[in-house]
């Protein structure tokens, strides 16, 4: 079984719709794909449709933006949660709408230096779409002034950058609770990246897994290496799982579909663990 628990779709800064990110998963030889788009489950209702027709095991799933008193950001997947509850609801309504006044607010910093406006930038956002710094970057593309959404993301749009802004987003072990509360089964998305940005300490973890932390992403391309260690014995000790996973957005990203998978046993843990929504099998 090829198992690959976190893809973006239309619904957030993947590029292709959640119908072809269903498709696409067939294409790499998936068995089950999990549809996780940022701060939304707007997704859910097509790619649930596509897999059904095509015949993929979907798990439906989000990606939460979250961020430490510290200002550090954390990325927490969830998997089978109650789409409407509303606690969890309300969270990433907030973050979803300060994603747009920040987003605007950082071109409108660009704008001082660059010919880029506002409309630029929507031109590649879907309708409902939760936006992002990778639709800025495509912005800065279609203008010519970077090659792709990497090197925007390695000059311009760096969160080192002075064009950088935050944006509104849960603390970490908060969102956890919340997503148990909804039926969820809360999983730390590359826990590791430095290459992000900062990345947090072992503190935060234990916070985040007294609120019920499920896993943690161990093997993701952003994980470096020699930080692994500290996550398996994390997770060896506390009793966390580790999953596997490409972090697919289409054309955004070199991330591959089932460049990085997770086991049998570990989405049966996942599927007892949730009882917010169901996986959908064809
Ligand atoms: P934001 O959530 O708006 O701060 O933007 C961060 C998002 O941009 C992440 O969730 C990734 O999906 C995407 N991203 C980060 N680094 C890169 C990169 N080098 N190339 C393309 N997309 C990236
Ligand atoms: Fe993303
Ligand atoms: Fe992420
Ligand atoms: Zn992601």
């Amino acid at each position: 079984m090829r198992i690959d628990l976190h893809a973006h779709s239309t619904v957030s800064d993947g590029t292709e719709t959640p119908a072809e990110l269903v498709a696409a998963g067939l294409e790499a030889g998936l068995d089950v794909l999990a549809i996780t788009d940022h701060d939304s489950t707007s997704g859910w209702a097509e790619a649930t449709d596509a897999a059904r027709r095509l015949g993929l095991t979907l798990v439906p799933g989000m990606e939460v933006s979250c961020r430490t008193p510290e200002g550090i950001s954390v990325h927490l997947l969830c998997y089978l949660q109650d789409p409407t509850h509303p606690g969890l609801l309300e969270e990433i309504t907030k973050a979803k709408d300060a994603r747009l006044s920040r987003a605007e607010h950082m071109v409108s910093l660009l704008a001082e230096d660059y010919p880029l406006s506002w409309d630029d930038v929507t031109r590649h956002v879907a309708p409902g779409a939760t936006v992002g710094r990778p639709h800025i970057a495509d912005a800065l593309v279609a203008a010519g002034l970077v090659g792709d959404r990497t090197e925007a993301f390695a000059t311009i749009l760096s969160s080192r950058s002075r064009y950088f802004v935050q944006h509104y987003a849960p603390e970490p072990a908060f969102a956890v609770s919340l997503i148990r509360e909804a039926g969820g089964v809360p999983v730390f998305a590359h826990p590791v990246a430095s290459a992000r940005g900062r990345t947090v300490g072992e503190p935060v973890y234990r916070d985040m897994i007294d609120a019920g932390l499920a896993g943690l992403e161990l093997y993701h391309r952003d994980n470096p290496e020699e930080r692994r260690p500290f996550l398996l014995d994390l997770a060896a000790e506390t009793g966390l799982f580790v999953t596997g996973s490409s972090d697919y957005h289409g054309a955004g990203k070199l991330n591959r579909l089932g460049e990085n998978t997770t086991t049998a046993e570990v989405l049966g843990e996942i599927e007892r663990q949730g009882h917010g929504a169901a996986v959908v099998r064809p």
